[in-house]
């Protein structure tokens, strides 16, 4: 009913979804149920064996998840999809379905907190080597990958500090040895790039931040080819981690991605102005996006996001007691961690949420012990600046 050749807005509104085969219902039933009736015992048993199609227990599958599912794997461009209870379901669900003792996974050394722990931390506990790199040089993956790696994982750009991965090389790289890529992408989102359509053959998503974008869940989906996303549902969800998500949630999620690309847009507009007004403010000493001229990547930024995004994170004169201060004296913004909601939120990542990496660790891959992390909500720019300049000393009020 509605192609792909429609737009992503259109997409992300009306796909996989009938109203006249649901009594009419503008929006998607909700169904909140844990199992499903056979009308026979044969016929439940054939669901179970495989031989026949449909929903029997909600940690397998439920209609309104197969209908987010449907929805986020068109936006992706993907075959399939697959909802979790959380991005770090969607994250540990893949590697428990892909990797065993003896394999090897190499992963890049820029990652968000937990998904750094569960990797340098968790799975070597399980036999599993991992190494990491610094994959902004794709030469560094080349060097690092062995016939035994069965992973190459990576997030762009990156979570605290923006660096990015170029998606196309790093995938040839991988695809060269037989190893799988699996990007998280909850950053860019599906409007600013699709990773499958640079070769990657996994995408997660903290759908927590801007797939909600009303930081009112947590949430994870994972989508890829249908084998695959086979692998992980029958293997990391239903058995290996049971992080299932909640019909409920899936409404939520429903509901906040028909606006996803109006948000991101803003996001991003807004962004733009906030990391220039930044950067020509005397206190601040440098900000790390996409979009400005001093960003070191910008030519892969422009070759691999349709946008710039809507995270800044930057560093003020003073180091991290001069950017605990300054976050002390804003009044809109809010000190929180999360990301991606109306709300602009500010966070310190080294005490927060990369307080997982040693001191040390944090030095060699790039997080700086005095960096902070803006995520810029939907309110006006100006008062956005407004704020950020007084809490930064109001040396400079002629904004941006
Ligand atoms: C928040 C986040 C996660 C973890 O997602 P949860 O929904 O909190 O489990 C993973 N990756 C990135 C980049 C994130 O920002």
């Amino acid at each position: 009913m509605h192609s792909n050749d429609h737009d992503f807005s259109t997409r992300a509104i009306h796909h996989g979804y009938d109203p006249q085969s649901n009594q009419g219902a503008l929006n998607p039933p909700i169904y909140m149920t844990s199992t499903f009736t056979f009308d026979s015992a044969e016929s439940g048993g054939a669901m179970f064996a495989g031989e026949k199609e449909g929903h029997f227990y909600t940690r397998i599958s439920n209609p309104t998840l197969d209908h987010l599912e449907q929805r986020i794997a068109n936006l992706e461009n993907a075959e399939a999809g697959l909802c979790t209870a959380s991005g770090m379901g969607a994250i540990t669900a893949t590697f428990w379905s892909f990797v065993q003792a003896g394999d090897e996974i190499v992963i890049d050394k820029t990652l968000y907190g937990c998904t750094f722990s569960f990797l340098t931390h968790g799975l070597p506990r399980f036999g599993v080597k991992v190494t990491a790199v610094d994959m902004t040089d794709p030469a560094n993956l080349a060097d690092a990958i062995t016939a035994k790696t069965k992973i190459v994982y990576f997030e762009t750009p990156a979570n605290p500090n923006n660096r990015l991965v170029d998606i196309a090389a790093v995938s040839a790289i991988a695809h060269r040895a037989g190893a799988k890529v699996v990007v998280d992408n909850t950053y860019a989102t599906p409007v600013i790039t699709r990773p499958i359509e640079h070769g990657a053959d996994i995408v997660v998503h903290s759908a927590t931040k801007y797939l909600s974008g009303h930081g009112d869940v947590v949430a994870g989906l994972v989508v890829g080819n249908r084998e695959d996303i086979n692998q992980i549902r029958m293997v990391g969800l239903k058995d290996m981690t049971g992080a299932v998500m909640s019909p409920m949630t899936a409404m939520l999620l429903l509901r906040g991605i028909k606006t996803l690309e109006l948000r991101v847009e803003r996001h991003c507009q807004s962004a733009m102005s906030v990391a220039q007004a930044l950067e020509s403010h005397p206190a601040v000493l440098n900000v790390f996006y996409p979009g400005l001229e001093s960003f070191p990547q910008g030519g892969l930024a422009r070759r691999q996001m349709a946008r710039f995004g809507g995270m800044i994170p930057f560093e003020v004169k003073g180091g991290k007691a001069g950017g605990i201060a300054m976050m002390n004296r804003l009044n809109l913004i809010q000190r929180a961690v999360s990301l991606g909601d109306a709300e602009s939120l500010i966070q310190h990542p080294a005490s927060m949420t990369h307080s997982t990496y040693s001191p040390e660790e944090r030095a060699e891959h790039g997080i700086a012990e005095g960096l902070v992390r803006l995520s810029v909500g939907l309110e006006g720019t100006q008062d956005l600046i407004n704020d950020l300049y007084t809490a930064l000393g109001a040396h400079n009020m002629q904004a941006a």
